[in-house]
């Protein structure tokens, strides 16, 4: 039995090493003495399954190696760009909307100076933080006041807790939504205080069923965009203006968690029949909330609208406190907004810009997709064929589960690879790629590509291919 263990050279011998005192020189010393300790227990580890002999130059140039990729690992952090190829514009996986440059601009210079985030210039006071997107949302809404939060679910649970607690909250069965993420309504509405009253059934439910389950201790009308799925047949919804009368005629505020709050439909798109957030408004709802990051196309935020004492009664509950949320995502949404009011948000945002992708443009992106792939892959052996195809595509991030976008896309056949694998590879590169399957073909939406995907994408896939092609032959080989 050999013991290799006494060639390992201590830590601080170790140290001296070339190698280590680079690493050194550029990182924290204690965090590069924590990472090579690392490195010396995985060492003894794999020596311990040895028997045979192995010299101190070894192990020393094994340990220096892995301490130099764990550092590389450790310093890159975790978050990664992601191109994202599956034709799905919200994934909340994939990190929601991208923000268009003017919001990244604006980002950049609220986050690098100090700014007026809670102070009034003009009287020279504390101001609120709050005063900053609320204009800009009224004026696109026509709403009467805004506040806004973290994120929808907390915008919702601030809707909650300020209307209802302790009170009875309508519901109807068919609204009971769980949205991915657990997000689920009846949990919510416990966490908030307020007590969920379901009526009618999971199909139906009719205004009668809201209006006979009124009674004392009811505080609330609530409804929910049922965004994730689509009851579909023999169905009856009770209509928003419909219940704001009932709610006006009882003397109940009305409230509608909207989900993905869109301000602007492209008139192409096919999500005509979907309610914009000013819908709601003129529908009456006395208080609405939406996402900021679905296909408002801005940054994570709940967004809450509605008539003024009911947003004011949340701005002073103490909740709004621990939801409230940073200068960055007031400076991303504001700048979003502005967009809006330019009125050139189908140009401007990333999000409306894919939605508002006419079929004629996307063939036309598909067709370069497939030249820049011929040009990168087209000669590798693991390749069988590359063409263009129509695709389906899809709103995403748990909004309109059955609308199917018409659009374009590059098939790639493999020759002898299991498809999994390369997107597997795919998936590791740094962008990471992400691919649809079909069969045993790959799919590449074009919609969801932004500018300079495409030339990385192929890039990428010219990688996979080569490494994966030399360990092949490498195989063979042996
Ligand atoms: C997405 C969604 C939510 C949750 O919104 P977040 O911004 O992810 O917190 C709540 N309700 C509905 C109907 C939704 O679609």
């Amino acid at each position: 039995m050999v013991n290799n263990l006494k060639n390992i050279p201590s830590v601080d011998e170790l140290l001296t090493e070339q190698s280590l005192q680079e690493q050194l020189s550029h990182y924290n010393r204690d965090f590069v003495v924590d990472v090579l300790r690392e490195a010396v227990e995985a060492m003894r580890t794999r020596l311990k399954a040895v028997d045979t002999e192995v010299t101190r130059a070894h192990i020393i140039k094994w340990v220096c190696q892995d301490v130099e990729q764990r550092v590389q690992v450790l310093t890159r952090g975790t978050l990664k760009r992601v191109i994202n190829g599956t034709g799905v514009i919200l994934h909340t996986n994939l990190g929601r909307a991208p923000l268009s440059q003017t919001a990244l601009n604006y980002l950049h210079q609220m986050g690098s100076f100090y700014n007026n985030l809670e102070l009034d210039l003009e009287k020279g006071e504390r101001g609120s933080r709050y005063v900053h997107v609320e204009e800009l949302l009224c004026r696109l809404t026509k709403a009467e006041a805004a506040l806004v939060v973290n994120n929808n679910a907390a915008a919702v649970l601030l809707g909650l807790n300020t209307l209802a607690q302790g009170k009875e909250v309508i519901v109807s069965r068919g609204q009971l939504v769980e949205i991915g993420g657990a997000f689920r309504i009846p949990e919510v509405m416990k966490l908030s205080g307020a007590l969920l009253k379901e009526v009618g059934t999971t199909n139906k439910t009719y205004l009668r069923d809201y209006a006979e389950a009124i009674g004392e201790d009811t505080g609330l009308l609530f409804a929910a965009h049922t965004s994730n799925y689509k009851i579909e047949g023999f169905t009856a919804e009770v209509a928003l203006s419909d219940l704001v009368k009932l709610g006006r005629d009882a003397n109940l505020p009305v409230m509608k968690d909207l989900g993905s709050g869109i301000l602007f439909i492209p008139p192409s798109c096919g999500l005509g029949d979907e309610p914009t957030v000013q819908q709601c408004v003129e529908a009456g709802a006395d208080v609405i909330t939406f996402s900021g990051d679905k296909l408002l196309g801005g940054p994570q935020a709940g967004i809450i609208v509605g008539r003024k004492e009911y947003i004011e009664a949340m701005k002073k509950n103490q909740l709004t406190r621990a939801l409230r949320v940073d200068k960055l995502t007031i400076a991303a949404l504001e700048a979003t907004l502005i967009e809006y009011l330019a009125g050139f948000p189908e140009k401007n945002l990333p999000v409306i810009h894919m939605l508002s992708l006419s079929s004629d443009e996307l063939r036309q992106r598909a067709e370069r997709l497939v030249e820049i792939l011929n040009a990168a892959i087209g000669k590798q052996a693991l390749l069988q064929s590359i063409s263009m195809v129509e695709v389906e595509d899809m709103v995403g991030g748990g909004a309109y589960p059955t609308y199917r976008l018409p659009g374009y896309g590059v098939e790639i056949k493999f020759q002898d690879l299991k498809l999994e694998t390369v997107a597997a590879c795919l998936r590791r590169q740094d962008p990471a790629v992400l691919t649809r399957r079909q069969e045993d073909r790959m799919l590449i939406s074009v919609r969801t590509l932004l500018e300079g995907d495409a030339a990385i994408l192929a890039k990428k896939i010219y990688q996979v291919l080569h490494d994966l092609e030399a360990k092949a032959q490498k195989g063979v080989q042996h």
